[in-house]
């Protein structure tokens, strides 16, 4: 079975999660804050984690700085959460190196999708490299779309 952290300081987003990845037979740790992420990590051993950028404590880019620090979660997929649906916010999310990113309101295809290319099979930790995520997005209009540039 699929261990997911969720690390996300919203109580309803935090359920919301919870039952799109139950609904999928994955198994579900949370954390409501970036301290209490970098602890389950270490306690849980996910196989992925959605990390919400914007928390107390720690926001997500503290959390992900340390997790690329740390050789035992080299391998580790994490994806952005963020309702900061700002230009921009998805390149620097890959800069800082998640390994994708969902817009909140969290979308339950957008989900199954990045669960799918991240974890793949059973087995096989990354199904397609971090960089090929930017096809995911192509031709989707939103705050990210060139005619938005007002
Ligand atoms: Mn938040």
């Amino acid at each position: 079975m699929r261990k997911v952290l969720i690390a996300e300081d919203n109580p309803v987003n935090r359920e919301l999660l919870r039952e799109l990845l139950e609904g999928r037979g994955c198994e579900v740790a949370e954390a409501c804050d970036g301290e209490e992420a970098l602890e389950m990590l270490e306690r849980t051993r996910p196989d992925i984690l959605l990390l919400d950028l914007g928390m107390p404590k720690l926001d997500g880019f503290g959390v992900m700085r340390k997790i690329r620090e740390n050789a035992q979660l080299a391998d580790l997929p994490v994806l952005a959460v963020t309702a900061f649906a700002m230009r921009g916010d998805r390149e620097k999310a890959l800069d800082a190196g998640f390994d994708g990113y969902l817009s909140k309101p969290i979308n339950a295809i957008s989900l199954a999708q990045e669960l799918e290319r991240l974890l793949g099979r059973p087995g096989a930790r990354r199904a397609v490299p971090a960089q090929a995520a930017d096809s995911l997005y192509d031709g989707k209009a939103g705050p990210e779309d060139p005619r938005s540039n007002a």
